[in-house]
């Protein structure tokens, strides 16, 4: 995405990827000081141990508590989280829908964090129920959420699929956060029963290999409206690019690409 980019716009940077295990986080930030490197994404074990070592971080990537994009401005770090810019941009056409509406989430790692806050802060969600594998996760991030933006209205469930219907059934927006599904293992979902979903409400899964999932597959055989974890993924990127080279990526030409390869 990025390199296409750059090469369209006749921009001078490359993006590359690094494999930093998490004891050489700190000495691979002093290496973009010293190279001058001008930002990175950062992804998992890092969103979240990154933020010691910012000089400055956005509002947004502070509440959550995850940086997933760091600009290097005169050797000051900035970090933000752009992650939220997707998801917004994802649920922006169903606003009024999701407004005071439940909203259930299956999941409880970084991306969780960045699907509550922005449900809680730019959707005005009523309540949320958090889905997840491990408790102990679920109830933290319930806990964090509770303390650090005072929404009350948030309930847990452990992964399981037939009791967890009446849960989904009485939500109008459900977000797998995940990896369940994902590809190679593409026939796993987080619940395969139809009587999960019904057509009023709407079902964004943020994986986008494949482009769609047999969750999705699954909300849609019941007349949901689906969205898979593409556009979020084009925005994240194009709000990074932005952050690090002043210029606006084009988006539409971008997601097409991306999509048939997919396909
Ligand atoms: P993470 O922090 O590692 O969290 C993974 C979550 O998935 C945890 O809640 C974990 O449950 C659950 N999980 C994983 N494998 C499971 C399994 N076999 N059975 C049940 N639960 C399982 O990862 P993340 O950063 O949040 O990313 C999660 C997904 O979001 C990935 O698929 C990633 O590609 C996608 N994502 C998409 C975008 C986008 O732009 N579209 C952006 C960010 C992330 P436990 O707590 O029980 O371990």
């Amino acid at each position: 995405m990025h390199n296409t980019s750059f090469r369209l716009q006749g921009l001078n940077y490359i993006y590359l990827p690094f494999d930093v295990p998490s004891s050489n986080l700190a000495d691979s930030l002093k290496a973009l000081r010293t190279l001058g490197i001008r930002g990175i994404n950062v992804t998992i074990p890092h969103k979240e141990k990154i933020l010691q070592y910012m000089d400055h971080v956005s509002e947004e990537a502070s509440t959550v508590g995850a940086v997933n994009t760091v600009v290097n401005e005169g050797n000051q770090f900035f970090g933000y989280n752009t992650d939220i810019n997707g998801i917004i941009e994802s649920l922006t056409p169903y606003k009024d829908d999701i407004a005071k509406s439940a909203a259930t989430v299956i999941g409880s790692g970084g991306a969780a964090r960045s699907v509550l806050y922005s449900l809680i802060r730019h959707f005005k969600v009523s309540k949320i129920n958090i889905i997840n594998r491990t408790e102990e996760r679920s109830e933290a991030l319930k806990d964090y959420f509770k303390d650090k933006m005072h929404f009350e209205e948030i309930s847990t469930f452990e992964l399981m699929p037939k009791e967890n219907i009446e849960v989904y059934k009485s939500s109008k927006l459900i977000i797998n956060t995940t990896s369940i599904g994902m590809f190679p293992t593409v026939e796993d979902t987080p619940t395969d029963l139809p009587a999960s979903f019904n057509k009023s409400q709407i079902v964004f899964d943020l994986i986008y290999n494949p482009l769609r999932t047999k969750f999705i597959d699954v909300a849609a055989s019941k007349g949901a409206e689906v969205i898979n974890g593409l556009k979020m993924f084009v925005v994240q990127g194009a709000r990074s690019f932005e952050l690090w080279t002043g210029e606006t990526m084009d988006v539409d030409h971008i997601y097409s690409k991306l999509e048939n390869n997919l396909r």
